[in-house]
């Protein structure tokens, strides 16, 4: 027995997403169907319907930031009921037994933890997203969304929210540490909200000055245009930590110039390209650089109970499905404040 849901659907490539039908199975017993209510526009489903990262299975329905109500639940279901506010994030299911999923780590599954979209699931079929009105997920792959925020706040969370808090937690952004976010999108501006809530001291490193306002409002302490090239010579040495969001190339040598010794850079944007760097640039002052990826199950949760607690949740514009294709183009000409989100009764 199935169930059909309302999706958009990318053909390939080239083609831009379109409105279909899909099949979503019955939920198996430890299982819940979660009615969709809203879904954010995350860069990676660009980069996934264009055919920016190899591996691309189409036609592929993307979505990786949903939040909605809990509609039907498994016999053996015990922790999410009928009616419960809920999200899912990058992926739907992981081995469970691996070392990283042990440990809290399911993002990093040595099976591979299976992706919300282009994946294979359990049951062998190919895994669709969240532009669609409703999916079904294994209860332990399912968040709660505490009441303090609201459904469309919320589910820019469920990737933004985590792939930036994850980051600031383990690198342990907080009192006294000075805190740079490079890029001022979905991802950014939840990086300075949620490390301006943890205490530290935030700056915004964006190619212009048109977000400034707005990245103040939102707790940053600083915001500096990279276009201008007094930037990099001004804040030489000056960051304990930079967070890295940009979906295209950077020149990471000049980045790295803006730690201080012993800080880190994290990578979490991902470009289809290779970047290039000069060992010199983590040589000299004794540099790190390194990546993030998402965040697993339990520390999602925190970040989505952290965020209630602060009263945060994503700034958004709410668009009806018909405006995903131009939403698409507004995000690769940066011109979004700050994430899309799909209302899921216009699919
Ligand atoms: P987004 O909303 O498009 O934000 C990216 C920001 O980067 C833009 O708003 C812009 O900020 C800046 N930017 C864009 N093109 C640039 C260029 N050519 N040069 C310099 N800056 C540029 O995208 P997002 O949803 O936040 O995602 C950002 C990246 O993170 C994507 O590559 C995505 O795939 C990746 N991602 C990774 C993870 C993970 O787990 N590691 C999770 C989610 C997303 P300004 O206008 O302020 O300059
Ligand atoms: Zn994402
Ligand atoms: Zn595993």
């Amino acid at each position: 027995m199935t169930t059909l849901a309302r999706a958009y659907i990318a053909a390939s490539a080239t083609s831009p997403l379109q409105p279909g039908v899909i099949e979503r199975r019955e939920p198996g017993e430890f299982e819940v169907r979660i009615g969709i209510k809203f879904t954010g526009i995350c860069h990676s489903d660009i980069h996934t319907a264009r055919g920016d990262w190899a591996g691309v299975k189409y036609p592929v329905v993307v979505g990786h930031e949903i939040a909605g109500i809990v509609e039907a639940v498994g016999a053996r279901v015990t922790g999410h009921a009928v009616g419960d506010r809920v999200g899912v994030g990058c992926f739907v299911d992981s081995c469970r037994e691996c070392v990283n999923c042990r440990a809290g780590e399911e993002q990093h599954c040595q099976a591979g933890p299976v992706s919300t979209y282009n994946s294979v699931g359990r049951d062998g079929l190919p895994t669709a997203g969240g532009y669609s009105t409703s999916i079904v997920v294994d209860e332990n792959y399912v968040l709660g969304i505490p009441d303090g925020i609201s459904l469309e706040e919320a589910a820019p969370l469920l990737c933004a929210g985590i792939t930036m808090y994850s980051p600031l937690r383990n690198w342990g952004a907080g009192p006294g540490k000075r805190v740079a976010i490079i890029g001022m999108g979905g991802l950014g501006h939840m990086g300075v909200k949620i490390a301006a809530a943890l205490g530290a001291e935030v700056s915004v490193l964006s190619q212009s000055l048109k977000k400034q306002e707005d990245a103040l409002r939102l707790g940053a302490q600083d915001y500096y245009a990279t276009a201008d090239t007094g930037t990099f010579e001004a804040l030489k040495d000056h960051f304990d930590l930079i967070i890295n969001t940009v979906s295209a190339e950077i020149d990471v040598d000049a980045y790295l110039s803006l730690l201080a010794v012993g800080g880190t850079m994290v990578m979490v944007g991902l470009p289809p390209q290779p970047l290039s760097l000069r060992t010199w640039s983590l040589a000299g002052y004794r540099r790190n650089l390194t990546g993030s990826k998402m965040g697993g199950i339990q520390q999602t949760q925190e970040m989505l109970d952290f965020c209630a607690a602060h009263g945060l949740g994503a700034e958004v514009e709410i668009i009806p499905a018909s405006k995903i294709n131009d939403a698409y183009e507004r995000v690769l000409a940066s011109d979004v404040r700050y994430r899309f989100v799909i209302d899921a009764t216009t699919y």
